[in-house]
């Protein structure tokens, strides 16, 4: 067994985007009962988020998009510059202890008290840009881990691996001039599909270019395409850049189960792509994995693929426990 860490905390149920919206505290209730009634909680480290550090976020995001975020709270606004983007009083300070959840996880990861780890935050943020909100997500915090890992613990290269099926368009932006981080993609076709971007002429930028990889798939592709497409074309590139942390934003929305997409994934699609990227991380990055997640609106597909993740990140085979 390995040491998988976990990162939760009773406050993320604390952000409402309204009753309307689909990116709701069920999600993450949803999660956190059935890894207590399958055991699986007990096996797992439990790390303590902390609120992310304003002079690490505004590394990445503009200081006046914060401040504006964090009045629009203040204020009591129930949407903040965009209508998906649903808030409430508390959600300034919820979004920081997102982002400071996924810090908390490469510190005890870098520090070596853990394998690797599982981050069950919300909100979301891999749509979420330097100066701008989006698809229900505000600070980025899975951007916010790697740049965290490269200018805290000095790696060179991070790997990104985002298999939740919007492209993360914020993600790919705040890195796509930065050889340090390799971005894969892979996501529902931008001509059917928000946000709109991932083509796959999008490669990265100037020094960056090379090492942003969009896979988009055709409105109901399943498990074989994914899959062939991650082996063949993913895999390859993501051994030649041969990262010292994988980092995955795990959205389970490609589910064919899934509400918001029409994307026809099985479950046993998430349990292999995240095989392949636990043996890429074994190949280059000692083991160092981070899953954050990221979208997944169906709360039973949710279950179950959380807990496929947890039991491969701690190495307990699926027919046991
Ligand atoms: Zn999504």
């Amino acid at each position: 067994m390995r040491r998988t860490g976990y990162v939760y905390d009773q406050r993320y149920l604390l952000h409402d985007p309204g009753a309307w919206h689909p990116e709701r505290p069920d999600r993450l209730k949803a999660i956190q009962k059935n890894l207590q009634e399958s055991g699986l909680s007990e096996l797992l480290t439990p790390i303590q988020p902390y609120p992310a550090p304003l002079q690490w976020v505004e590394r990445l995001h503009d200081p006046d998009y914060i401040r504006r975020f964090r009045e629009a709270c203040e204020r009591g606004l129930s949407i903040f510059e965009v209508p998906d983007c649903g808030i409430c009083p508390e959600s300034y300070e919820i979004a920081l202890l997102a982002a400071g959840g996924v810090m908390a996880a490469v510190d005890a990861v870098m520090n070596g008290e853990v394998d690797n780890a599982f981050c069950a935050v919300r909100p979301p943020g891999h749509h979420a840009e330097r100066d701008r909100a989006l698809g229900f997500c505000f600070i980025n915090n899975i951007a916010l881990g790697a740049v965290y890992l490269l200018e805290n613990f000095g790696l060179d290269r991070v790997a990104i691996v985002d298999w939740d099926v919007h492209h993360g368009n914020g993600t790919q932006h705040l890195f796509e001039a930065d050889p340090r981080v390799f971005y894969l993609s892979m996501h529902e076709d931008p001509e059917y599909c928000y946000p709109g971007t991932g083509f796959r002429r999008e490669k990265g930028k100037g020094p960056g270019e090379g090492f942003t990889l969009n896979l988009p798939f055709a409105p109901r592709s399943g498990d074989e395409e994914y899959l062939a497409v991650l082996k063949k074309e993913g895999w390859p590139r993501l051994l030649e850049f041969a990262p010292q942390f994988v980092l995955i934003s795990a959205g389970f929305d490609a589910h064919q189960s899934d509400p918001l997409a029409h994307m026809n994934l099985s479950r046993d699609a998430y349990r292999q792509m995240g095989r392949l990227l636990l043996e890429l991380a074994q190949e280059t990055a000692e083991g160092r994995l981070i899953t954050v997640l990221e979208g997944g609106y169906n709360l039973e597909v949710l279950e179950e693929c959380t807990e496929d993740q947890v039991r491969l990140l701690l190495d307990i085979p699926l027919d046991h426990f």
